[in-house]
């Protein structure tokens, strides 16, 4: 053992927070511990995200941020895993001469002997195998011993889509279920350790399962996590309106436990870009399969991912999804200008809108996303809503905060030994990013 200190930052998605968990976990058991200041770190790690442009630039800016720190300090351990460093691999290790550490997706195992070899052997390393099936099978992150009431499960990884802008299938590699049997089996023991909401994550939850023989669907595998003692709320993402199988849909009016808030990333309104991206769907299809969501579960709030400025879209297009964002009002949107990723098809297309013109269709999306998202937050003021107590807000002292079945923040005055129980609120007033409320009773 020896005591040293790491610091670690994450970028990205909920693959890459589960993955920064289990680094955590092992980097404590070869005897280091976690820092908040990189100054004061004997081993500093970027875990990485390549999904679009700005993502990779501001990992690289990190990076060279630490520069000036391995100069004054040798024996600082600097490395990157995630995304990026799956993608270009041994050669981040050529291109920036202070990077002692490269690990992929798939190697995040490996990371404590690859620390241990750098620290004591002074040699720099590089993983970036994909492992096969039977190996990730035995390495799915599961996770326990946090205090939190909310977590992430791992119920899925990878990504077999392919959708034509997409690099997270080269990243994050082949698309892999990890059997319900231990899925339930963490969800319980989550339970007992106080955990009331769990959070199914994978690229395509909604696929769980469709690949192995006599595995549940996703659609079973929520019905049997729906029957976990001690567990109130559960949550998933993200889903691939694709394969919203109408099992699926039924869940969100059979199961109780469900939130009623669905991710359900649309990427683009018209037909002919639908298609280009390779999505797998139509408009009409899309809009038909919110229409079920309501029709089972009045009260779903739905979110959405957009792209905008696709290569070959044209205003004609870019207006449909102008009109789909109209018609479904989604409470929030995320929404992206095209990134061009290496080694996706779609990298490849001719791309003849103007950096500006695309600007432009997106500030106009997020005027019109910004003015929709306004009203349903204002309807919210007046009404009761059950919010599960995450624990002490940050707005100020004796302020709690928890979350809406909406996902919405909700801070409100109140004990801090509401933390990790069920609580109605009245919405008092509506704010960008959360609301405040006042307990009932
Ligand atoms: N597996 C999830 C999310 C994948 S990445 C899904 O399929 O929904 C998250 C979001 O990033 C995507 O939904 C998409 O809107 C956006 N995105 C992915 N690649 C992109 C690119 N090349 N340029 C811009 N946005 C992109
Ligand atoms: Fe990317 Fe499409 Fe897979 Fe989502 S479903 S991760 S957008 S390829």
């Amino acid at each position: 053992m020896n005591d040293k200190a790491f610091y670690l930052e994450t970028f990205g998605c909920q693959m890459n927070v589960v993955d920064s968990e289990r680094i955590v976990g092992l980097l404590n058991e070869i005897g280091y511990r976690q820092v908040e200041e990189p100054e004061q770190a004997d081993l500093i790690l970027l875990n990485t995200c390549a999904v679009r442009d700005k993502a990779v630039r501001k990992a690289y800016g990190h990076l060279g941020r630490f520069k000036p720190m391995k100069e004054r300090k040798p024996d600082l351990i600097l490395g990157m895993g995630g995304c990026i460093a799956q993608q270009e691999g041994k050669q981040l290790l050529e291109e920036f001469s202070y990077l002692d550490l490269v690990f992929g997706t798939h190697n995040v195992h490996r990371l404590p002997e690859m620390v241990q070899q750098v620290a004591e052997k002074h040699v720099r390393c590089e993983e970036t195998e994909f492992l096969d099936r039977e190996t990730r099978l035995q390495l799915f992150p599961s996770r326990t011993g946090q205090e939190a009431y909310t977590r992430f499960v791992t119920v899925m990884q990878g990504c077999d889509n392919f959708c034509s802008y997409c690099v997270v299938p080269y990243v994050r590699g082949r698309e892999l279920s990890r059997p319900s049997a231990e899925i339930l089996e963490e969800i319980r023991e989550l339970a007992a350790q106080g955990v009331r909401e769990v959070t199914l994550i994978g690229q395509n939850v909604n696929s769980y399962g469709l690949k192995d023989d006599g595995e549940l669907s996703f659609a079973g595998l929520l019905e049997q996590v729906n029957a976990v003692d001690g567990i109130d709320r559960i949550r998933f993402t993200t889903s691939h309106p694709k394969d919203l199988s109408n099992d699926l849909i039924e869940c969100f009016g059979r199961l109780d436990k469900l939130c009623k808030h669905l991710h359900l990333p649309v990427q683009c309104g018209s037909n002919n870009i639908l298609k280009a991206m390779n999505r797998g769907y139509t408009r009409e299809r899309y809009l038909e399969v919110v229409e079920r969501l309501r029709q089972v579960c009045p009260e779903i709030r739905l979110s959405s991912d957009i792209i905008v400025g696709f290569p070959g879209e044209t205003e004609a297009d870019f207006a449909e999804t102008m009109s789909l964002l109209e018609k479904v009002r989604y409470t929030e949107i995320y929404s992206f200008i095209y990134s061009p990723r290496r080694g996706t098809t779609a990298a490849d297309m001719a791309d003849e809108t103007p950096a500006e013109v695309k600007q432009e269709q997106f500030n106009r999306m997020l005027e019109l996303q910004e003015e929709i998202s306004r009203q349903t937050w204002e309807a919210d003021v007046g009404t009761i809503q059950e919010i599960l107590v995450e624990g002490e807000s940050k707005v100020g002292a004796g302020q709690m905060f928890g979350r809406s079945t909406w996902n919405r923040i909700v801070n409100f005055a109140g004990p801090a030994d509401l933390a990790g129980k069920l609580v109605s609120v009245t919405i008092t007033k509506a704010f960008r990013n959360s609301l405040l409320g006042e307990l009932v009773g």
